[in-house]
């Protein structure tokens, strides 16, 4: 890892010389690219409407080589574009190009910040305080991504504090979607002079309640739309992992990744196993699991989840967080019926999620590191998604 990593933040630095700024269109940059692309910002206008009386708008961040467009609808992620192996630039995240789609298909998670509890709370309740609180179930028995209407799908205000950085807030009320306490929570995307994407997440309450906000972008590092992700290498900086049901909710169990297909400990072709006679695969229908990332005993700092590299471009991603946890979903529940950016559709695990977060349905398993904020307490964490590019 450490060669990879190395090699990485070579590639990097030549990054930086070679792009110097220059935002030219894909074909003029370079003819023999191994992957088509054509990567430009969505149309700021497509996504200036009104939503439950409130008006949505794209923020656009830049720095020389990166440049990232981000909606207010969801504080979702509409557009990453990154420069691949030849400096062509290329859109890695899953996005629609207008304000439209995104209110029609709520339910893909593209791009979105989830909440307030990111993945599943098993059988839609938990108990707080002596108290039970029953959320809608909008996944089987269970409440998933924050219920009917998380986070993804409200608007939120949006404050462009420089070209570089976005804030995003919203003010979830006592009892939405079942949840208690007012909760005032506030994401700020960065940006950063490293061509890293960061994103920082703070809440307060004013009563006991339970918090796991997200990323849910979907990824595919050949450029959005450009066919299937099982090709792309990933590490994963975890030793165990948290088995599941049939209805995805953890048993409660952290158990070793050694001799299974969930072995990402060294760089490993996704698709290479994912496909194997093994139980978890078949509820999930291929990896939509919680990873438990390796930390020293009391690190709470950011921390290396993953790193992965698009196979035909070369674009090379690490995921640091200050999470204890990271979902790996390979788009299993993709079906292709979705239209993206410029013409593209969301096929069968064409993208991945690498969503750093807390255990799926801790506020009902007492083993699991715990998500409850009480009054008084602030809630901060973040995530890291920086880019580079490495051959092999
Ligand atoms: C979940 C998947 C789900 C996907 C889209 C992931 O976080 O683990 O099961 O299909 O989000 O909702």
């Amino acid at each position: 890892m450490n060669k990879r990593f190395l090699f990485f933040t070579a590639c990097f630095a030549s990054l930086l010389v070679s792009c110097g700024g220059n935002e030219k269109p894909a074909a003029e940059v370079n003819k023999d690219s191994v992957v088509a692309v054509s990567a430009t910002l969505p149309d700021a206008n497509s996504f200036h409407d009104t939503v439950g009386g409130q008006p949505t708008a794209l923020y656009i961040l830049k720095n020389k080589n990166v440049s990232a467009a981000i909606t207010n609808y969801g504080a979702r992620v509409v557009s990453l574009i990154v420069p691949d192996k030849n400096g062509n630039p290329t859109d890695v995240a899953l996005g629609y190009d207008s304000i439209g789609k995104y209110i029609h298909q709520p339910e893909t998670y593209f791009g979105a910040i989830v909440g307030r509890y990111g993945n599943r709370i098993g059988k839609g309740q938990f108990k707080l305080g002596g108290k039970t609180y029953t959320l809608a179930r909008n996944n089987g028995p269970n409440s998933l991504h924050g219920g009917k209407k998380g986070f993804g799908s409200v608007v939120w205000t949006g404050k462009q504090v420089d070209d570089h950085t976005v804030e995003l807030s919203y003010l979830s009320k006592d009892g939405e979607e079942g949840y208690p306490g007012n909760l005032k929570v506030k994401v700020t995307y960065t940006l950063t002079d490293s061509n890293a994407l960061k994103i920082s997440y703070e809440a307060t309450t004013d009563k006991a309640t339970v918090l796991n906000l997200t990323n849910h972008t979907y990824f595919n590092l050949n450029g959005q739309g450009s066919g299937t992700i099982n090709n792309h290498e990933l590490r994963l900086n975890a030793g165990q992992y948290t088995p599941v049901d049939s209805t995805l909710i953890p048993t409660g169990k952290i158990e070793a990744v050694a001799n299974t297909p969930f072995d990402f400990r060294t760089p490993t072709v996704i698709g290479s196993r994912v496909d194997n006679d093994n139980i978890q695969l078949k509820y999930g229908k291929g990896y939509d699991h919680n990873f438990v990332i390796n930390r020293t005993a009391g690190d709470k700092g950011l921390a290396l989840a993953a790193t992965v590299r698009g196979d035909l471009s070369g674009i090379v991603m690490n995921v640091y967080t200050e999470e204890p946890g990271v979902q790996f979903y390979g788009g299993n529940f993709m079906e292709g019926t979705n239209p993206l950016k410029n013409g593209k559709r969301d096929d069968h695990r064409s993208a991945f999620c690498l969503e750093t977060q807390h255990y799926p349905d801790s506020p009902n398993q007492p083993g699991f590191p715990s998500t409850e904020l009480k009054p008084g307490q602030t809630y901060q964490t973040s995530t890291v998604y920086q880019f580079g590019t490495a051959t092999k």
